[in-house]
């Protein structure tokens, strides 16, 4: 049966007040008829190609293979230009929206890195940019708010809520209604209301289309197993979407546990949230007693979202992908083992990746072949991720 548009299972839709929702039908409109034309497939390509970076490396990582006893292969996708996947969604947006005739997008950031990549999509297709960032996000990212500031950005706190990416999301929806004929929003993962999810998980399927090709070309056949960190989704759907009718791959979606597996002190979503309606959609949340969104906690703000996009949230809820988490402090450790065995420093949302394979040896085996989707570099979580370690030389004393 098809399902109706926007709609994975139970959820996803588009709940939209009536200023939004015209927008929205613009937007949708848009993409359909723009995306599947020759000049637009044509233009993106090269923009991919020389601009991102792409087709990014599948490294066998033979180290890292033989402390987890199976041939891994990492997906490099911190080699994409801005040292992220999120690239690949910002080159496709900010291609659509000036094909749309927009001048200006904006958008909302958490570790910062969509924000950068948001503004140097904008900037390699004319458009002016603005970036609403939470507050204490501002914060914790210093480095990518001054690269933002480098790029020609304007940067706009927000103060709203506990000044992290939520709140940012909500004040830059709101935003949009009052600027949306000349201004695209650009959203950044695999949430909101309908037709984003569905525009993003087109742009990062890059991602699981280069897997597809790469493993026949290296093995000649498909992978046993794709594991992606995430928080909206993006870069796990990029990487799965092409495998998920293939029941012999199994998925894994590793999320931010936090500290403990509590709803004050962790980003689990699957673990410890219901669905409910955020952003514009249903989709797995965190949630008090009351039914209100809980804020979500953990070291890594780029997974620092307390609900999961509508196609991850059914992917997972029908079992088709296992979902999975991480501690903090497997993560810091995560990084170090990649660090030391690879040479490779990874964010802290890919180290969550990582440690689930590390502390989850036994669910693959010697004769495996196995996909990471190494989603990003780690140079700006350097800081927190030495501190770490300086507060743990300190209780070992
Ligand atoms: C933003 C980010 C993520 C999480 O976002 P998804 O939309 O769930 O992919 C994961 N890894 C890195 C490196 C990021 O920058």
């Amino acid at each position: 049966m098809k399902m109706a548009r926007g709609k994975f299972g139970d959820f996803g839709g588009r709940f939209a007040n009536e200023i939004l929702m015209p927008v929205l039908i613009e937007l949708e409109e848009a993409f359909d008829k723009i995306y599947p034309t020759p000049e637009f497939q044509d233009e993106l390509k090269n923009l991919l190609e020389n601009y991102g970076g792409r087709p990014t490396p599948l490294y066998h990582a033979e180290s890292f293979s033989e402390l987890v006893g199976c041939k891994v292969y990492l997906k490099r996708e911190d080699l994409v230009n801005g040292g992220s996947h999120k690239l690949n969604n910002t080159l496709g947006q900010a291609h659509l929206a000036k094909r749309m005739g927009k001048t200006r997008l904006i958008t909302e950031t958490a570790a910062g890195m969509h924000g950068v990549a948001t503004v140097m999509a904008g900037n390699a297709c004319g458009l002016e940019t603005e970036v609403f960032m939470g507050a204490q996000d501002i914060k914790r990212q210093a480095s990518n708010v001054k690269r933002m500031k480098l790029l020609g950005a304007k940067v706009t706190p927000v103060n709203i809520g506990s000044g992290v990416l939520k709140d940012a999301v909500s004040d830059t929806l709101r935003e949009w209604t009052s600027c949306s004929r000349t201004t695209h929003y650009l959203m950044g993962s695999t949430v909101g209301p309908h037709p984003f999810p569905e525009i993003v998980a087109t742009f990062q399927s890059v991602i699981g289309e280069e897997i597809k090709k790469q493993m026949l070309e290296k093995e000649g056949r498909p992978p046993n197993a794709i594991i992606a960190c995430g928080s909206g989704g993006s870069n796990a759907i990029g990487a799965f979407r092409p495998f998920v009718d293939n029941e012999k791959v199994r998925l894994y979606f590793v999320e931010g546990g936090g500290e403990h597996l509590d709803a004050d002190s962790s980003a689990a979503a699957f673990q410890l949230g219901k669905p409910g309606v955020i952003h514009g959609a249903l989709m797995q949340t965190l949630q008090d007693e009351h039914g209100q969104i809980k804020p979500s906690k953990t070291r890594s703000a780029g997974l620092n979202y307390p609900a999961r996009g509508p196609e991850i949230s059914h992917l997972c809820k029908t079992g088709r992908v296992k979902a999975c988490y991480a501690f903090d402090e497997e993560v810091f450790e995560a990084v170090k083992v990649m660090a030391r065995n690879e040479g490779l420093i990874p964010a802290l949302e890919t180290g969550h990746a990582i440690a689930y394979m590390l502390n989850h040896k036994d669910e693959f085996s010697e004769d495996e072949v196995v996909v990471l989707n190494y989603s990003g570099r780690g140079d700006k979580d350097l800081e927190t991720i030495l501190r770490y370690f300086e507060n743990e030389a300190w209780r070992k004393i």
